[in-house]
């Protein structure tokens, strides 16, 4: 097995795990920082991944003079959040994300822009314009300028590798991690750890992320005692199914009032719209809220759209048709030309062509507990970017999943430095794993996962019940044993807590809706905690 040692090792080269891994080695140059991550740095993670027309950054500049400022800001993301978003998270964001953009700027992130003044957008939860992109390729445009930096300080990159166990040593301190190249196994030795491996998209059957998003760093930090929260809230929208191509379908797209038909043809909308309620304010109301929320009356596309397909009245991509044929080529070219062009590539001109659309899992709310510096609360524990939790609450405004990755990337960064130079010259530890958890995923162990990527996605996603989780549990239960290996073990224990979390919160708020609680309840103004309990299974704590 090949040993690597290091002072810091940030796991994950998305937007979060780039800027980590800079801020630690600028602010403690003496310390190996180490980058670890699942692909090639640069094309690896959400943040890299171009696949809309345009991927906002949130930063309260003013730069359209709407009069927006860092407590609008704070208080668009508290709202949004359904009040359950960390307050003290949330500041911080509000009054960070400009200096942690003009660094970028500085990186050399050139934003969309006119006349020399950077051009900013209004997105979904935010009363003013604050959102700033590079057309859809805003994140690789960050990565890409943060990969560059960390390559002039001297961090050192290790790409192709999937760490799937953090290691402690007897005093309960990280000190470790372990993963494959390939078939190889992977030792690291290490002072602190920060995990920046993003969301679990691709343990949906449907999803809309890039390889190696499966949830990982969830499943090593409640193994190593983290804590997890708001794990019930997390992004699903509309995107295209086929063609097979990876592509989200939002404001723009539906701002040309498509005509939706499921397989039969029938055009379905107006039948889950609620008296009062037209097909044309639905319609108007997605072109304002990408992911599905039950925050507006967008949420009835969703619902709509997602009852076609467990209904079998859905294409055999499991989409319906989006029809924007009556809409004039230039008003393609002039208001979504990157949509456009990606689809004809594909083989759909819009003019002439409808398309499949369907639901995909795009990105996660809750995740690992963090305070203002990234710290889990286990000694040597860091942790940024998506994998994090209570940043967001049970919703967001659109926007704001980069600005989290720089802001808290810079903190976490900073304070997983601190701590490995603390600990400097402590001795290695003696790391232990357990052999029989070190086999690779067989023929057996590869039909379960696909099972549970069906099972998740058909009942976990748009529509929830306590019947769905209940069968998503019973499932896992019969899965789950201690032969498994170590990816099979994280890809149901992510399993799990997704869905006892979604079972406990017997109510629709944000991103989460279930059918058999459909209204808000104010007594759940609570944030829902889990931890693994001292009989080893996931404990929801008191609920906070
Ligand atoms: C289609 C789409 C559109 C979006 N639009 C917006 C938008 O407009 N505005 C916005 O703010 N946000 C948007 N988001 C969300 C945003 O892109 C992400 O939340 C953000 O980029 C996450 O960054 P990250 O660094 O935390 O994770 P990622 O960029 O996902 O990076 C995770 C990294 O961890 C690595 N990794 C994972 N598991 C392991 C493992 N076991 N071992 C080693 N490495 C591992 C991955 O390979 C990758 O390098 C969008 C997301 C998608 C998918």
């Amino acid at each position: 097995m090949e040993h690597i040692n290091c002072d810091v090792l940030v796991i994950g080269g998305g937007a979060a795990g780039n800027r980590a891994a800079y801020e630690a080695k600028k602010s403690h140059g003496e310390l190996i920082v180490v980058l670890a991550l699942n692909g090639k740095n640069g094309s690896s993670g959400s943040s890299a991944f171009v696949a809309s027309e345009s991927l906002g950054i949130n930063a309260p500049f003013n730069y359209m003079n709407d009069g927006d400022n860092p407590d609008i800001y704070y208080s668009d993301i508290v709202k949004t959040g359904g009040g359950l978003a960390d307050p003290k998270l949330c500041r911080i964001i509000a009054d960070e994300s400009c200096d942690r953009l003009k660094e970028l700027m500085d990186l050399g992130v050139c934003f969309d822009s006119e006349c020399g003044k950077p051009i900013q957008r209004k997105l979904s939860g935010c009363r003013k314009a604050r959102s700033l992109t590079k057309g859809g390729s805003t994140g690789l445009e960050i990565v890409n300028a943060l990969r560059k930096a960390n390559k002039a300080v001297g961090v050192k990159v290790i790409e192709n590798v999937r760490i799937v166990e953090l290691l402690k040593d007897d005093a309960g301190e990280i000190c470790g991690a372990f993963g494959y190249i390939g078939k190889n196994k992977v030792l690291f030795n290490t002072g602190s750890v920060i995990l920046a491996t993003g969301g679990a998209g691709r343990i949906f059957k449907k999803n809309v992320n890039p390889p190696s998003l499966e949830g990982d760093g969830w499943a090593m930090a409640y193994e190593s005692g983290a804590k997890l929260v708001n794990m019930e809230f997390f992004q699903v929208g509309p995107a295209v199914v086929y063609p097979k191509i990876n592509f989200i379908i939002h404001s723009h797209m539906w701002r040309f009032e498509p005509k939706l038909t499921n397989a039969k043809g029938e055009e379905f909308l107006q039948k889950y719209c609620p008296q009062g309620i037209s097909v044309e304010d639905v319609i108007h109301a997605k072109a304002m809220s990408y992911p599905f929320s039950v925050r507006t009356v967008a949420k009835y596309v969703d619902i709509a759209i997602f009852k076609q397909i467990v209904n079998g009245n859905a294409t055999e991509n499991e989409g319906i048709y989006f029809d924007v044929t009556h809409v004039d080529g230039e008003r393609f070219i002039n208001q979504a030309p990157i949509t456009y062009d990606t689809l004809m590539k594909a083989g759909i001109d819009l003019t002439r062509d409808k398309f499949e659309l369907g639901l995909l899992v795009q990105n996660f709310n809750g995740g690992i507990l963090i305070d203002e510096n990234g710290f889990t609360g286990v000694d040597g524990l860091f942790a940024a970017g998506e994998v994090t939790g209570g940043v967001h609450g049970s919703d967001r405004p659109g926007g704001n999943n980069l600005t989290d990755t720089q802001v808290f990337g810079y903190r976490a960064g900073r304070a997983a430095a601190e701590y490995a130079a603390s600990i400097k010259g402590r001795e290695q530890c003696n790391i232990k794993i357990d052999a029989d958890s070190l086999k690779d995923v067989d023929e057996k162990e590869s039909k379960i996962l696909k099972t549970a990527s069906e099972l998740y996605y058909k009942n976990m996603t748009i529509i929830r019940n306590s019947q769905g989780i209940q069968k998503v549990l019973n499932f896992i239960s019969e899965s789950m044993n201690k032969n498994n290996s170590l990816v099979l073990r994280n890809r149901l224990l992510v399993g799990k807590i997704l869905a006892l979390a979604i079972l406990e919160r017997e109510e629709s708020r944000g991103t989460h809706y279930r059918e058999d609680y459909p209204e808000i309840d104010q007594s759940w103004n609570k944030r829902i905690v889990l931890h693994k309990g001292l009989n080893g299974e996931p404990e929801i704590l008191d609920k906070e």
